[in-house]
């Protein structure tokens, strides 16, 4: 059996689990799995399948926009700051919907995203060679944040790992090949809400450029084959409610890459969670 093959034998039978595990053919999840078996066809997406299995951790640059740093009102860092998101949180395209827990006012973040390809450890960031070798792929990403419980955790001096953490909290796109991406520092990233467009950016206007970023991170935990890393987001994040459906891409050279397009809707999450400000 090829290496496909039987890649593709795995994918089969993960979606069919997740069929079976339905009691209705037609409920959303049913559906979703249907689409989710529809879209493992190609080679991205059985690369896709992957991503969240070899995930380790996900680290994410917060406030490297400078409009986005002002419409939340807070202060431009003297270096890279970063946080984490939990490789749980990640949401396959067609694996479902976003899930907003009880009583927490999403904020969608729309960020190019960065597939670590082999150990990275005290990079230097003019190194451009020895960190873009270490990117073995690029996808788009929504850093989903509970911004009333962030907001809470801030005001208390506690960590936003609640905020950042929640299942569902990180839809990707399709892995986007290197070649489609000359250069990282020039692609253009969008984002709607209900088919209005709230975001939309180059990704030229980081503060600290992805050498920097993988720099700083690298000299203080090793970056690993399958780790993520999310760029930070650009202005324009906002709000969004069950019901709505949000999309998003990526545009190189004025082109839409089709494999970094994203459609989720989003749905109550049931369960014994909700927030409440103490
Ligand atoms: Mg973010």
């Amino acid at each position: 059996m090829t290496a496909t093959r039987r890649a593709l034998t795995g994918v089969r039978s993960l979606a069919t689990s997740r069929i079976a595990s339905k009691p209705t053919a037609s409920s959303p999840s049913a559906v979703h799995a249907r689409s989710f078996a529809a879209s493992t066809r190609s080679v991205g997406d059985l690369e896709l399948s992957t991503i969240k299995k070899k995930c380790r951790k996900v680290m994410c640059i917060g406030r490297n926009y400078a409009d986005h740093i002002k419409e939340l009102n807070n202060q431009r860092p003297n270096q890279p700051f970063f946080f984490l998101k939990p490789p749980s949180s990640i949401l396959l395209p067609g694996e479902g919907p976003i899930l907003q827990p009880k009583g927490v006012r999403v904020h969608y973040e729309i960020e190019l995203g960065l597939v670590i390809g082999r150990k990275l450890l005290n990079v230097d960031a003019n190194d451009t060679s020895t960190w873009l070798d270490a990117i073995e792929q690029y996808i788009l990403a929504i850093d989903l944040t509970g911004r009333n419980v962030q907001d809470e955790a801030k005001k208390k001096g506690l960590p936003w790992s609640i905020a950042k953490g929640f299942d569902t909290f990180l839809p990707i796109s399709g892995p986007v090949l290197k070649h489609r991406i000359p250069d990282p520092h020039n692609v253009e990233l969008w984002l709607s809400v209900n088919g209005e467009v709230k975001q939309q950016d180059n990704t030229e206007l980081m503060l600290f450029k992805i050498g920097r970023q993988l720099a700083d991170i690298s000299k203080v935990m090793t970056l690993e084959k399958g780790d993520i890393i999310l760029t930070g987001t650009p202005k324009g994040v906002g709000p969004t409610v069950p019901g709505d459906v949000i999309e998003a891409g990526i545009r190189v050279g004025g082109k839409d890459i089709d494999e970094a397009r994203m459609k989720f809707e989003v749905k109550e999450r049931e369960g014994p969670y909700e927030f409440r400000e103490t």
